[in-house]
């Protein structure tokens, strides 16, 4: 019976049970009822919730775009972040010997020459010949406004920038430091022969009659405002601002002007970039760029306080 039962497959039917197994047996069906419902309701709820995020989800990308846009515009998800970068022009060329990049990391390259004269006939200084030129214009413009500027120091060879930088390191081995202290000591007040700007013929330390020391003081001149308003009108940038030693590796020097021409100038200036930046951000990629560890600012090698 109960084998023919097994193998017609029929189901077992109650009238056989006993109350006590039909009760337990409803008491089982119920249970599955319950459990069934609760999964139910918690399936409901999961697609509630998918639904409703995901209306938030797409008003939210709708939010800032105009209201009628029946269209699902796909780019507004995938659309780039703003970039950072000041829009500047980028047609500036930075082969041009003008825009020459030298710091405490990137020495001249091998073999650099430059073309110098006099920039003012008072102090006898050099810079490269345009930048010397340019120097000239830019303070007969300010003598002109009652302004006066002097070209305290400009081109120096590496010759002299070596005869400068072993002077230092005498003074450092004087104070009872060994040689290799001492070099490193003579690196934070003057720059390393061939790594300062001023190698280049295109840096110039500008004082004025009544400011003849380099120091941060003469940020405070009316030849350094004068400088800070016309300047760029010139080719000259302000090298190593304040909030940009970090990046520049130099301590600030409001006295040391960098001529680049007055178009790149320009470009700088509107770039709100430091040489270094600029040259990170829109320099070619195919050049090595090295930006100074950012850390301890040293001077440029401008000798100390050579008043006149
Ligand atoms: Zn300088």
């Amino acid at each position: 019976m109960a084998q023919d039962r097994r193998s017609s497959g029929a189901p077992p039917r109650r009238m056989q049970l006993s109350p006590a197994a039909r009760r337990a047996a409803a008491a089982r069906r119920r249970k599955r009822i319950r459990r069934n419902r609760i999964v139910f309701g918690l399936l409901v709820l999961a697609l509630v919730l998918v639904v409703v995020l995901g209306v938030r989800a797409l008003l939210a990308v709708g939010k800032g775009k105009p209201a009628d846009t029946s269209v699902p515009d796909s780019s507004a998800a995938s659309a780039p972040a703003a970039t950072p970068a000041p829009a500047v022009t980028t047609s500036v060329d930075f082969t041009d010997a003008r825009m020459i990049l030298v710091n405490n990391n990137m020495g001249l390259p091998d073999g650099y020459t430059v073309e110098t004269q006099v920039g003012d006939a008072a102090t006898g200084k050099e810079l490269q010949t345009e930048a010397a030129q340019s120097f000239a214009a830019m303070q007969a413009a300010a003598q002109l406004e009652g302004v006066s500027l002097i070209l305290q120091s400009g081109y120096r060879s590496v010759e002299y920038q070596q005869g400068l930088f072993d002077q230092q390191v005498e003074k450092m081995i004087k104070t009872g430091l060994d040689e290799e202290q001492a070099r490193e000591q003579a690196k934070t007040v003057v720059a390393v022969p061939g790594y300062s700007e001023h190698n280049t013929g295109y840096a110039a330390d500008i004082l004025t009659e009544s400011y003849r020391i380099m120091d941060s003081g003469f940020a405070d001149t009316d030849a350094y405002a004068w400088l800070v308003k016309h300047a760029a009108e010139y080719g000259f940038i302000e090298r190593y601002p304040e909030d940009k030693s970090a990046i520049t590796g130099i301590i600030f020097e409001p006295w040391h002007w960098r001529y680049v021409g007055a178009e790149n100038a320009a470009a700088i200036q509107a770039s709100g970039l430091c040489l270094e930046e600029f040259w990170a951000t829109y320099g070619s990629a195919a050049q090595d760029t090295p930006v100074p560890e950012s850390g301890s600012a040293s001077a440029d090698g401008d000798p100390a306080s050579s008043a006149a």
